[in-house]
């Protein structure tokens, strides 16, 4: 792992799981290694690669996991190492598979497929340097003559799904323009994957949103129409949950769901303050958040889950004492009018403060 992370190594690898999990996959165990510099060959020691070696056969395991990114050439050494059909992979390409398999819209899907080829260029050479070895390093030349006329193939599809992700925006963008016409302020939901953001959005509008015990249940915007009880309504939108060590890349493939956050009129940041870990989680979202242009949107906390936790009332007293913290329990539905009257209380800020400089 990289020096300075905010999780440790044991609760890395327990989100690697999980998002195996996620994935469809059966995780029958875990390892690692401490080294003063990753083996430029295999990322891990040869000591290491013989010891998964044998795990592999005593288990019958189909897939290796990294926590890390690995390079092409580590990627194709380790699979030469663990021999037959096992498969390796990073954490980079198990996010990738997620994404692909709940991408729900044409927009998504498009951004997923595009994140995927860009992962995919720089590591295209694995297949054609087998094949050559194959033929005994008799095909040396058509090997390389073949991989850049795979990477020219890949470049020309990466900039057709550009250019139509591109039309897709700007559609989305006029359908936009349109909703901010109606006077409605949009409110979006942030926070950790898990944190219970669909489950709160469907409590508050009775919407369908597939809510489930898994990691990145909600992948595309949601938004729906929430009706206080004092006839006063706001558009709330779920967004892709945010989790640590998402590669820039994804997030750049995945700026439109994030863009959607820069145009709202507050952000509710859900918390599952239950979490072991949700300090670091909650650093973990302010971190990615302060990275988008998001800095003069008003912001709203909510510790989900106090259901969950052992002494509700120290973590309300702590919220009190942090301020611009709502405690609920989206399941049970406790808090949810406390919640809508502190959104109504910031949105009406925010409001009073445009009127200000709008005469
Ligand atoms: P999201 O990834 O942020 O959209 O999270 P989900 O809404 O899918 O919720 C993740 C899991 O947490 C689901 O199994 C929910 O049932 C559960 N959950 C959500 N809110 C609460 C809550 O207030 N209390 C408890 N105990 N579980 C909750």
């Amino acid at each position: 792992g990289d020096v300075g992370q905010l999780f440790s190594i044991d609760e890395s690898l327990k989100e690697l799981a999980q998002l195996a999990d996620t994935a469809g996959l059966k995780v029958v165990g875990s390892t690692y290694q401490k080294l003063a510099s990753p083996n430029p060959r295999t990322y891990i020691g040869s000591g290491k690669v013989a010891e998964i070696k044998s795990a592999i056969r005593a288990l019958g395991i189909e897939t290796v996991i990294f926590d890390d990114e690995l390079s092409a050439g580590q990627l194709r050494n380790l699979e030469k190492s663990f021999g037959g059909d096992v498969r390796v992979c990073d954490r980079t390409a198990l996010i990738l598979d997620i994404f692909n398999q709940r991408a729900a819209t044409h927009e998504a899907s498009l951004q997923v497929a595009l994140a995927q080829m860009e992962y995919q260029l720089p590591r295209l050479t694995k297949m054609w340097t087998h094949l050559e070895r194959q033929a005994g390093g008799q095909v040396k030349g058509m090997g390389e003559k073949q991989i850049e006329v795979d990477k020219r193939i890949l470049r020309t599809q990466i900039g057709v799904l550009r250019k139509e992700l591109e039309s897709v925006r700007v559609h989305r963008k006029q359908y936009r323009s349109r909703r901010f016409s109606v006077p409605v302020p949009v409110v979006s939901l942030v926070g950790y994957t898990n944190a219970g953001k669909s489950t709160l959005l469907n409590q508050l509008t009775g919407a369908e949103v597939l809510a489930e015990d898994r990691l990145f249940a909600t992948l595309d915007p949601t938004t729906r129409r929430v009706q206080m009880k004092n006839g006063n309504e706001f558009l709330l939108t779920d967004t892709v949950g945010f989790i640590q060590k998402l590669p820039t890349m994804l997030v750049a493939a995945f700026r439109a769901t994030l863009e959607e956050i820069s145009e709202s009129s507050l952000l509710v940041h859900v918390v599952d303050i239950s979490h072991p870990l949700a300090e670091q989680q909650i650093e973990a979202v302010d971190k990615v958040l302060s990275e988008l242009d998001v800095s003069s949107i008003p912001k709203l906390m909510v510790w989900n889950k106090v259901d969950k936790v052992s002494d509700p009332q120290h973590i309300r007293l702590e919220a009190d004492k942090r301020g611009d913290v709502v405690c609920v329990s989206a399941l049970g539905g406790d808090g949810l009018d406390e919640f809508c009257d502190a959104v109504q209380s910031k949105l009406k800020d925010s409001m009073v403060w445009v009127e200000a400089l709008i005469p």
